[in-house]
């Protein structure tokens, strides 16, 4: 290690650009008729908006949509050709700045469309915005049954420029959820009031059970990161990102012991553990741990992977180490095995999330500042 080179981490996360890339193009080939825009909020849900987009950008993506002002500030210097939606955060205050950056905003209020309409009359200009109705979530959204109102003001308002008119399904990932079905009939109901605008309805599962859901745009967000977007269906896509902890120490220990806080695993037979520098502090979400964490009715705790071999947590997720039980891989497969793939190729993002009991969502996003970013693919090789 060179004097300037940061001490190594103990965890590292991999973000494969090509599958992302390819994911991107299979979700456009899932709809071909309609623009494919990407969901990049929450920093590209944890993998990187500063490597994300440019590569999307590179292989065609034109808009992109950010959760906020300054997420989507960090897009637009990513990608200062693109198109970029806010999903909220329009405030009197932070109008002028949407105009500065060239951000669409989403609007979501009446309130919102009267500081839009009153920074296009200060601007001078004609300003784009997204219209998002709310057809079921209650959630964010202007009110259907208000839609005649709202495109009877824009008609008599040449300030504002609707660019989109879209809505958010509820229950997506239940492809036959009859409030499917409700929401697009209430969509298409809104959507006739904006002749000529286009129209924005389906998430990442939306795209991939109905093509009925596409319309003009559409806008994928898990499905782009190899996450599961239709519940238990892993789906055409190929996973993006690979997260992975150093095994920071081996040792041996006897049948009857018990392992990590609480003493709720006591080990069955003589056992060799990995220590692994990840736990909760990163991600590593303690409700993974498996029976032993109290409130937690879930049996199996999550398994990390060495050499594409299953090892299984033992005892409790902790802040910064996890055990894992390498009783059973080959001595020549363990001499050799620095780090343990926590999600990857063999153990996929939405297993581990169902071990915790929650979602791919919520795992990427969650993944910590600690472990060093990696980028592969995208005519890009790691440091
Ligand atoms: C997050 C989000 C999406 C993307 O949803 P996925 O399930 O990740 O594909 C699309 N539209 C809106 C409004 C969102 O908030």
């Amino acid at each position: 290690m060179s004097d300037s080179a940061p001490p190594p981490a103990a965890t590292r996360l991999t973000v494969d650009l090509d599958a992302l890339v390819g994911n991107w193009r299979t979700l456009q080939a899932f709809a071909p008729a309609a623009e494919t825009a990407a969901m990049v909020k929450a920093d590209a849900y944890g993998l990187g908006a500063d490597r994300v987009v440019p590569a999307l950008a590179r292989a065609g993506c034109r808009t992109f949509f950010a959760a906020f002002p300054d997420e989507a500030l960090a897009v637009r210097e990513a990608a200062p050709g693109a198109r970029v939606f806010v999903l909220a955060g329009l405030f009197e205050e932070t109008a002028m700045g949407f105009i500065e950056h060239r951000l669409v905003p989403v609007l979501n209020r009446r309130e919102d469309l009267a500081v839009w309409r009153r920074t296009a009359a200060r601007s001078g200009r004609r300003l784009a915005c997204a219209l998002h109705f709310d057809t079921g979530m209650n959630r964010l959204g202007l009110a259907v049954d208000e839609a005649g109102d709202i495109a009877a003001a824009i008609a008599a308002e040449p300030g504002l420029e609707p660019a989109l008119v879209m809505s958010h399904l509820a229950c997506a990932d239940e492809p036959g959820h009859r409030l499917n079905a409700a929401q697009k009939a209430r969509f298409d109901a809104v959507r006739a009031r904006f002749p000529g605008v286009a129209a924005s309805l389906a998430n990442s599962a939306a795209i991939l059970t109905d093509p009925g859901f596409a319309y003009d745009l559409t806008r994928p967000g898990i499905a782009l990161y190899g996450g599961e977007a239709v519940n238990r269906s892993a789906g055409p896509m190929m996973p993006v990102a690979t997260f992975e902890a150093r095994i920071l120490q081996l040792r041996r220990a006897r049948k009857g012991e018990t392992v990590g806080y609480g003493a709720t695993t006591t080990l069955a037979r003589d056992s060799v553990l990995a220590i692994a520098g990840v736990g909760y502090a990163d991600g590593y979400l303690r409700a993974a741990s498996g029976a032993g964490v109290p409130q937690r009715q879930l049996g199996a705790g999550a398994s990390g992977a060495i050499a594409g071999r299953p090892v299984p947590v033992v005892g409790r997720i902790s802040m910064d180490a996890t055990a894992f039980d390498v009783t059973d891989l080959p001595d020549r497969v363990l001499a050799s095995a620095a780090w343990i793939e926590l999600i990857g190729e063999t153990i996929g993002l939405d297993d581990f999330a169902r071990a915790a009991g929650t979602i791919g969502y919520e795992v990427l996003t969650r993944i910590g500042p600690r472990a060093e970013r990696r980028y592969v693919g995208g005519g890009t090789t790691p440091a």
